[in-house]
């Protein structure tokens, strides 16, 4: 798969997930721009890494998700945005009835309604270059519930619904736009939550991935950052062109219980 030419835009990519579909896109050709809400001297040095090892240019720009100017901004100062991933996400837990509001408020920004504004000001961009795809990162957690999740939960279901309508929006162009849904993700994120769940659980490393965190995933391994990043790169190929508006779960089966 060739997406040589292409200028790709992966919203929260200096690291996890983000940070993986960026590197597949870059070894599949397409020049990436990198973002997250800081701006260090490594986050420049990320995209550097990635532009001396793909061969492609790839850039960093500081953007906060959270507010819908810089959401916009994002796509403008990227100057082409043929490729948009919708990654950028954070969590929080705790029952509804105690659900802090400005956990609430961020939650919706920045993991759904950031996507609104990318998505606005991206298509213009595609349909002038006659070609684009976005691609949501939803959640197995955009398909089914589980307790204590309530502003996740709703922002992942929210982001499969917003995929649906762009989908159907662009449905006679060039353009598709679909959600992957990724169950557990070994991100760095996930392996700093083994030794405390370790501790509390008074078991091995083996034993708590195994029985506690994916408990709910069937094929009881984690998923990659590549498998979501090829999984991106499957959804920009020419075999995909006719999949818009809908999910693809990452998930070892999670969905299927
Ligand atoms: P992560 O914390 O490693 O990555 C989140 C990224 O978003 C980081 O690059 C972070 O800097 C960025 N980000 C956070 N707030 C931001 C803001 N205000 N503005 C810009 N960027 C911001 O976590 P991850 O596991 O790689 O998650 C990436 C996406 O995948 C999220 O949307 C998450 O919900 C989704 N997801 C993760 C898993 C998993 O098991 N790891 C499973 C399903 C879905």
């Amino acid at each position: 798969m060739s997406l040589v030419g292409k200028t790709a835009v992966i919203t929260g990519s200096n690291s996890g997930i983000g940070l993986g579909i960026a590197t597949e896109l870059a070894r599949a050709g397409a020049n990436v721009v990198l973002n997250s809400f800081t701006d260090r001297q490594e986050d420049h040095d990320l995209a550097e890494e990635i532009e001396r090892e793909y061969e492609i240019l790839a850039r960093y720009i500081k953007a906060d998700m959270s507010k819908p100017d810089e959401c916009r901004a994002l796509i403008v100062q990227a100057g082409a945005c043929d490729i948009l991933v919708n990654n950028a996400g954070i969590q929080h837990v705790a029952p509804v009835d105690t659900f802090p509001t400005g956990k609430w408020d961020a939650i919706i920004a920045i993991n759904l309604s950031s996507a609104f504004h990318t998505t606005a000001a991206a298509l213009p961009m595609m349909r002038d270059a006659g070609w684009g795809r976005v691609v949501n990162i939803a959640s197995a957690h955009g398909l089914t519930a589980s307790p204590y999740k309530s502003a996740y939960i709703a922002a992942k279901h929210g982001i499969v619904g917003l995929s649906k309508t762009v989908a159907l929006e662009t449905a006679e162009e060039p353009i598709t736009c679909n959600a992957i849904c990724p169950g557990y993700v070994l991100t760095p994120l996930v392996e700093a939550q083994i030794p405390d769940q370790m501790k509390t659980h008074g078991m091995d490393r083996e034993t708590v991935v195994r029985e506690v965190m994916l408990a709910r995933q069937p094929s009881k391994q984690f998923a990659t950052v590549e498998q979501i990043g090829g999984t991106t790169v499957f959804l920009c190929s020419d075999a995909a062109a006719q999949i818009t508006g809908t999910t693809i779960s990452v998930d070892g089966g999670w969905t299927a219980l």
